[in-house]
C-alpha cells in the first residue's frame, strides 16, 4: 500500500507542477543565452548571465540553497550528508542558425511540442531536473547524500565554467548529465587534435597558391579547393589530365583554368568526425586526385605523400593508428581542416581513440610514421577518454531508475563524441526520456515533446533517489 500511495502522490505532484514546469522552461528559452562579450561578473556575456540568474532565482523560490560563483557557474543544492551527488546541465546554447519554421527564442507550443533553441540541448532537461528535485523535496525522502544541480554556463563554447568548477568546487561522488537524446553512455573515446605540416616545394613552372578546406575540425569537410598558378600552357596540359581524372572521385569535383590560374576542387559529404564512415572526406579526395595525377615532368611530392597517408583516413590505417578495443570499437580519424601558408601545407586531424588505448601511444605511432617523410606533427588538443564499467553501481542505478519509471531498460552504449560528462569525475551522460528524443541539437526547429519533458521529471527523480540514498 505504501508504494501505491507514494506513487499517487508523485503523479499528483507532477500534475500540480506541470504548468510551472512548462512556463519555467518557456521563460528560459526566451533568453538568448549564446556566449557574448564578457562583462564584470558576466564572464560569458549578458544572455548566459540572465539564464543563470533565472535558474538560481527559481531554485531559491523552490527552497534550495543556491550558489553563484561570479557568473562562472552556479548550483542549487538540497539535503544533507557528507557526500554529494550531482546533475550536470547547461544553460548556454549555440546560435540559432537559419531555417526555423517557428521563432527560435519564442518557446511556441505546436502539437504538443515546444520549439526553441535549447529545448533539448540542454535547458529542457536542466529545468526538468530542478522540478524533479522539488517533488523529491516535497516527498521528504530519507537520503544520506546531498543532491546538487550544477548549472553549466559554457558547454557549447569551451567548457570554461565547468573546468573552473572542477578545479575549485566539491567533486560529486556520483552523477549524470542529461545532455544526450537516448540511452546511457558508459564509454566515450579519447579525443586528439593533431596538426601535420608538410612543405610544398616549387615545381618550376607551376606553384601552389592556396589550399583550403573545413570550417570545424570535428566535421568531415564537404569541399576542398586548391589554386595553382604559373605557366599557361603547362597549366593547360595539367588541367586536361586532371579534368579526365576528376570523374573517378566518389562525388566528383571541378577543374577550371582561367589563364594562369588553375582551380581544382573535390566534393565530399559532411558528417560528424566521430562517424567518418557516414561522410566522404573532401581533403582526402583532393589529395588522392593531385597525388595520383601530378603535372608532367614534375611531381608535387607533398600531395603524393598526403595521399599515401590520408587516402582513406577514416580509421587511420595508413597512419599506423588503426586500433580498436572491445569496449568502444575502432579509432576514427578525420582530416577536418586544411590550409596553405608560407610554403607549408597544414592538415588538422580530429582523432577519437578507443578508451583502453592511451593517447600518447597514438601520438607516438603518428610521429614514427610521418616524421621520416619530412612532416612535422603537433598535438593541439587532447580530451581524455571516459570509461565507467557497465556493471558499476552508477550505471546500474541509472538503468534501474529508468526501468522503474518506464518499464524498460535503456541502451548502455559507447560513443566517439565527447559529452559534458568528461568535465567531472564520476559522471556519465544519461537521457531521462521514455521514448528518447530525436537528435535535434544545434539544428533548426529544435523542439521538445512536452510529454517527454514531463515524464523525464520522474525518471530524473528516481535516479536522484537511487544515487543519493
Ligand atoms: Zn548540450
Amino acid at each position: 500500500m505504501k508504494g501505491v500511495n507514494r506513487d499517487m502522490s508523485e503523479k499528483s505532484l507532477l500534475e500540480k507542477y506541470r504548468p510551472h514546469i512548462i512556463s519555467n522552461l518557456s521563460e528560459m528559452i526566451r533568453i538568448r543565452s549564446v556566449e557574448g562579450p564578457p562583462e564584470n561578473g558576466k564572464p560569458f556575456g549578458e544572455g548566459v548571465h540572465q539564464a543563470l540568474s533565472l535558474a538560481l532565482e527559481t531554485s531559491s523560490e523552490l527552497g534550495f540553497r543556491t550558489v553563484n560563483r561570479d557568473g562562472m557557474i552556479g548550483y542549487a543544492e538540497y539535503g544533507s550528508g557528507k557526500e554529494m551527488i550531482a546533475v550536470l546541465g547547461h544553460l548556454d546554447v549555440v546560435p540559432e542558425g537559419k531555417g526555423w519554421k517557428y521563432p527560435p527564442f519564442g518557446a511556441e507550443i505546436h502539437e504538443g511540442r515546444m520549439y526553441g533553441r535549447g529545448t533539448t540541448d540542454d535547458k529542457g532537461p536542466t529545468i526538468a531536473a530542478l522540478w524533479a528535485l522539488k517533488i523529491l523535496a516535497d516527498e521528504d525522502h530519507r537520503l544520506s547524500r546531498r543532491i546538487r544541480i550544477i548549472f553549466g554556463t559554457n558547454e557549447e563554447s569551451g567548457f570554461r565554467g565547468i573546468r573552473w568548477y572542477a578545479a575549485n568546487e566539491e567533486t560529486p561522488i556520483a552523477g549524470f548529465t542529461p545532455d544526450i537524446h537516448e540511452g546511457i553512455v558508459h564509454a566515450e573515446k579519447g579525443g586528439l587534435h593533431v596538426k601535420l605540416d608538410i612543405p610544398v616545394e616549387d615545381q618550376g613552372k607551376i606553384f601552389l597558391d592556396s589550399f583550403k578546406a573545413g570550417e570545424a575540425v570535428n566535421i568531415v569537410p564537404d569541399m576542398c579547393e586548391a589554386v595553382f598558378r604559373g605557366d599557361g600552357p603547362e597549366l593547360q596540359k595539367w588541367a586536361d589530365s586532371l579534368g579526365k581524372a576528376v570523374g573517378s572521385l566518389p562525388l566528383g569535383g571541378e577543374v577550371s583554368l582561367d589563364g594562369t590560374s588553375l582551380v581544382v576542387n573535390a566534393i565530399g559529404r559532411a558528417a560528424h568526425a566521430s562517424l567518418p564512415e557516414k561522410g566522404e572526406n573532401a581533403i582526402a579526395c583532393l589529395c588522392r586526385l593531385l597525388g595520383d595525377n601530378p603535372p608532367s615532368g614534375s611531381s608535387f611530392n607533398a600531395f603524393r605523400i598526403l595521399s599515401e597517408l590520408l587516402g582513406d583516413p577514416r580509421f587511420g590505417r595508413d597512419l599506423g593508428i588503426n586500433m580498436s578495443d572491445e569496449v568502444s570499437g575502432a579509432l576514427t580519424c578525420n582530416p577536418g581542416l586544411a590550409s596553405f601558408e608560407k610554403g607549408l601545407l597544414s592538415v588538422t586531424l580530429d582523432i577519437r581513440h578507443p578508451v583502453t588505448i592511451p593517447g600518447d601511444l597514438v601520438i607516438t605511432r603518428i610521429r614514427e610514421r610521418v616524421e621520416p617523410l619530412g612532416i612535422e606533427c603537433t598535438e593541439t588538443s587532447r580530451a581524455k577518454p571516459l570509461h565507467v564499467p557497465k556493471d558499476s553501481p552508477l550505471i546500474k542505478d541509472l538503468s534501474e531508475a529508468f526501468h522503474e519509471v518506464t518499464g524498460k531498460y535503456p541502451e548502455i552504449k559507447a560513443i566517439g563524441g565527447g559529452t559534458y560528462a568528461k568535465a567531472l569525475p564520476n559522471v556519465v551522460a544519461f537521457a531521462p526520456f521514455p521514448a528518447g528524443l530525436p537528435d535535434l541539437a544545434h539544428q533548426a526547429d529544435e523542439y521538445i515533446d512536452i510529454e517527454e519533458l514531463i515524464s523525464s521529471v520522474l525518471i530524473i527523480k528516481a535516479a536522484m533517489i537511487r544515487l543519493a540514498r
